[in-house]
């Protein structure tokens, strides 16, 4: 797999012009930086200067930090309590969706007295529904909260929910899911005036008005997943080749694959390329998906084994061509998006699901 860091960071600009000078942008690099590699992405992205990054592990946060990263490092995920006292010692900024997990995370923090108050995030549910205090109790837990937010010890570095469809042609509950927010924030006293207010996956930050937000969190549209109508199109960033290691000359009625689920029509080119499910190409573009050979878009034919698919090609191809499956090649280019939807999921899926089999090869060395 090819990754073209350059545009990982042109595509962070361009989130960067669409919102504004008012919006900070953390880059969201969580799960090896969308499978094509943190450290390449973090490396590609540090000219850019982000003012924080995006995890969701407390493993991921401390990988940040193994390569460097000094700036805060959110994890965005709820962590089990007993995991705070370890974030807490490598310096990341836990979310705290409940008052039990903010107990544990001021008790940490007394016992780190002397140093630097700890980093927290709080998550509101505005309408998600997996994490965040939930809003119609605010009444009760907030005071509590409040209590925290003042403490020496401790130091609110923002207030964040998650919007469940932003990427949907219907944006009307996107924006009731701001409002929420918003009134939340409007009517609380004690966050501090300093504090990031975001709310923006990818396709909020580039579809939606924010509100009162000050910050962004876009993931996939830096790894250049399209994230529906009326945004911009990003850079493409990945590139998922592989060779031909076998031609052969198929005769009318022979079947390719397990299950024989394809046979050849009349006299066909079937090209053997060593890349499967076992890589992580999706099994589902089986009979359904394509390959670019030669800057030809050649069909897959059978299903996907675990090493190795089977395409059906023109005459021209031979042994040790590279086959994209993912990418541009000559004139052609096979979109993320488009395999996703070939695939029934997200691009987020494709992504995390290439598999560790594949080396992860900076664009510039590819040339
Ligand atoms: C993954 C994630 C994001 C990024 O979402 P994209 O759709 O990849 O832009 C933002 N916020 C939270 C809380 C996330 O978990």
């Amino acid at each position: 797999m090819e990754v073209d860091g350059g545009a990982v960071r042109r595509n962070l600009e361009l989130v960067r012009s669409h919102v504004g000078a008012g919006a900070r942008v953390v880059p969201i690099v969580k799960c090896d930086g969308y499978g094509l590699g943190a450290g390449l992405v973090v490396e590609a992205l540090a000219p850019a200067r982000p003012f924080a990054y995006g995890v969701a592990t407390v493993d991921e946060g401390r990988a940040l930090r193994a390569l460097g990263v000094r700036v805060p490092v959110m994890v965005l995920c709820p962590a089990p309590p007993g995991d705070l006292p370890r974030m807490a010692r490598a310096r990341l900024v836990p979310t705290i969706s409940d008052l039990e997990s903010l107990g544990v995370l001021a008790n940490a923090a007394l016992h780190a007295k002397g140093r630097a108050p700890l980093l927290f995030q709080l998550e509101i549910d505005t309408g998600m529904g997996r994490s965040g205090f939930v809003l119609s109790g605010a009444a009760q837990w907030w005071p509590e909260v409040r209590r925290a937010v003042a403490s020496p010890g401790l130091r609110l570095l923002g207030v964040f929910t998650h919007l469940h469809s932003a990427d949907e042609a219907d944006l009307g509950s996107a924006r009731r899911q701001i409002e929420r927010f918003d009134d939340f924030v409007a009517s609380v006293e004690g966050i501090p005036s300093d504090a990031l207010l975001h709310v923006a996956n990818s396709a909020a930050a580039l579809r939606l008005d924010l509100g009162a937000a000050n910050a962004v969190r876009p993931g996939i549209f830096l790894y250049g997943g399209s994230v529906g109508h009326g945004a911009p199109t990003p850079e493409t960033v990945a590139a998922l080749r592989a060779r031909v290691v076998m031609v052969r000359e198929a005769v009318p009625g022979a079947t390719v694959g397990y299950g024989a689920t394809y046979r050849a029509r009349g006299r066909e080119r079937w090209a053997t390329v060593a890349i499967g499910y076992g890589d992580g190409l999706p099994r589902e573009l089986g009979n359904r998906g394509w390959a670019l050979l030669r800057g030809r878009r050649s069909p897959i034919v059978g299903r996907i084994s675990m090493d190795t698919t089977v395409v059906r090609v023109a005459a021209e191809v031979a042994v040790g061509d590279p086959a994209t499956f993912l990418g541009g090649d000559g004139g052609g280019e096979i979109a993320l998006g488009e395999v996703a939807e070939l695939a029934d999921t997200v691009a987020h899926q494709v992504l995390t699901g290439l598999s560790a089999r594949l080396p992860r090869i900076p664009m510039e060395q590819c040339r």
